[in-house]
């Protein structure tokens, strides 16, 4: 029997008021089930923001130093518990070991990072026009923050959320994604035994129902969100209307160039990796490669002859190079790209099947695919596919690259493969991204930075870095007037 997991509400474990659950499968074997997990709705959601209210009314008033402090503990008891919240991770997800031992480093970078900025949180103080005045800014918190994630990344996108939501003051409820409620259940677990106070974390398990419902709730001033694009801009518009601080970080079509000067052994390490790394289920994945027509046919030959040697598996078997998608809706959804009418002139150059044998009879697998000839503007160029697939776009120049690489809704991440430090660095002006890789692939960003997308990948704001504090935080400015006397300001005085 499998076991039953709970959410966390109120300092407690406990059932979804709605009695229902939903079952969490491996996607590598679907007979091996991981448990099952609250389907909870709008109630569970307003019992959440009950107790956060509570719990920020204390974890604000506790100095910022402090809150490090047990963030510091949470990087320390991720870092011990790591190959063992990967397993589960891998379990769940379905990327290989490797992969899912980053994305707890992930987690635990986040936290000493947050747990630093517990003794920074600057504000600045500026001069004043007038005398005897002092001027300046500080940081509040801003109340309940809801926080809803999507599968890829269990532990490294919720700690990217809730880890700097926690530093600034605010209370948290998670809502992670119902296809990987086991490591987000693992990081709660981690959070109370580090000390966080009880009413300060909520996590309540569910899909869309309960994502709505705290979206919608009136008492959740901050909503923090990483997903679809489809998804986001339903939230965005319900936050509009509300008056709600909204971050977005979204879909991707994300491309790599490669020009007729590249190191092309390098080229195709980072392309391989790029495309295939996670099965392409990565908002950053190397969706298409845009690669100068000097190099197409050479290039071309050893991509497919390196894609076609990737071993598919589950990622817990060291063998393993490419994992299984999340669920069966991901690989139809995949499959729908191949269909002839889609697929139009362009061509399978390897891929484009399910694989057999025994390794991947039971899971979501599909071969790492790539399609050449595929036209700027089809769909193959210009949609969101996220799985193993790469579109393969021939250009002429740099200007064309570029054009090609900016037509495209999104603007999440880009890399270009050349010598000529020239492009390099036009490319890092024309991209029209949020992120900008020379000589490496799509992927891979760093903790440290900042990390978000333009146009329709994101609405403006960043994760990461010293840039996600101010998201999490409100600017309050204070004048302290010594002088003993009304003095005003310039804009109510012509006086100096
Ligand atoms: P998704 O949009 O299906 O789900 C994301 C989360 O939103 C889940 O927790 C889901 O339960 C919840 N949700 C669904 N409908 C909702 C609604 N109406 N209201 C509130 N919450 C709702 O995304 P997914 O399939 O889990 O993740 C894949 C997508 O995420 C891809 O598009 C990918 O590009 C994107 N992504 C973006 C980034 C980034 O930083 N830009 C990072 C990772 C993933």
């Amino acid at each position: 029997m499998a076991k039953t997991f709970k959410n966390f509400i109120g300092g407690k474990w406990i059932a979804p008021s709605t009695g229902r659950y939903f079952v969490n499968r491996n996607p590598a074997d679907t007979h091996d089930v991981i448990g099952r997990f609250p389907d909870s709705g709008p109630a569970d959601i307003a019992a959440a923001v009950r107790a956060a209210q509570a719990g920020f009314e204390q974890w604000s008033r506790t100095p910022a130093p402090l809150r490090g402090e047990v963030l510091r503990r949470v990087g320390d008891l991720l870092a011990a518990r790591r190959d063992e919240i990967a397993d589960a991770m891998t379990r769940e997800m379905g990327k290989v070991l490797a992969e899912t031992r980053g994305d707890v480093q992930e987690g635990i970078d986040t936290a000493y990072y947050a747990a630093t900025e517990g003794r920074r949180l600057f504000g600045r103080t500026v001069p004043s026009e007038l005398r005897r005045k002092w001027a300046m800014s500080i940081r509040r918190p801003i109340g309940v923050c809801g926080l809803i994630t999507p599968f890829n990344f269990p532990m490294a996108i919720p700690t990217w959320k809730a880890f700097p939501a926690l530093l600034c003051g605010n209370s948290v409820i998670l809502k992670p994604s119902e296809d990987v409620p086991h490591t987000a259940h693992l990081l709660v677990e981690i959070l109370l035994d580090a000390g966080l106070p009880e009413q300060v974390i909520q996590l309540v398990h569910g899909a869309d129902t309960a994502g709505r419902a705290l979206v919608e709730h009136p008492g959740v001033p901050v909503i923090s969100f990483t997903g679809s694009t489809a998804t986001g801009s339903a939230i965005g518009q319900v936050c509009g209307r509300m008056h709600k601080r909204l971050s977005l970080e979204m879909g991707g079509k994300n491309a790599m160039i490669v020009m007729e000067d590249a190191d092309l052994a390098l080229a195709l390490d980072g392309v391989l990796w790029g495309a295939f790394g996670t099965t392409g289920q990565r908002c950053t994945a190397t969706s298409r490669l845009i690669i100068h027509r000097k190099v197409h046919d050479r290039f071309v030959a050893r991509l497919v002859d390196a894609a076609n040697k990737l071993v598919l598996g589950d990622g817990r078997d060291p063998r393993t190079q490419v994992g299984p998608l999340i669920h069966a809706a991901a690989r139809e959804k995949v499959e729908q790209y191949l269909d002839p009418v889609v697929l139009r002139d362009a061509e399978v150059a390897c891929g484009g099947t399910r694989p057999r044998g025994a390794r991947t009879a039971n899971g979501f697998f599909y071969r790492p695919t790539v399609i050449v000839d595929v036209k700027p503007g089809s769909r193959l160029a210009t949609e969101e596919i996220f799985g193993p697939v790469l579109s393969v776009i021939r250009v002429s120049s740099y200007e064309q690259a570029a054009k090609v690489n900016n037509e495209v809704k999104y603007g999440l991440s880009s890399s270009i493969y050349t010598s000529n430090v020239n492009l390099a660095f036009r490319a890092m002006e024309d991209l029209q991204n949020g992120i900008t890789y020379v000589n490496a692939p799509t992927i891979g960003a760093e903790a440290h930075l900042p990390f978000g997308g333009v146009k329709q990948t994101g609405n403006g704001h960043r994760e990461g870095g010293w840039e996600v504090f101010d998201f999490y935080s409100e600017t309050k400015v204070c004048y302290v007037d010594y002088s003993g006397s009304l003095q005003r300001a310039q804009i109510d005085t012509y006086d100096v």
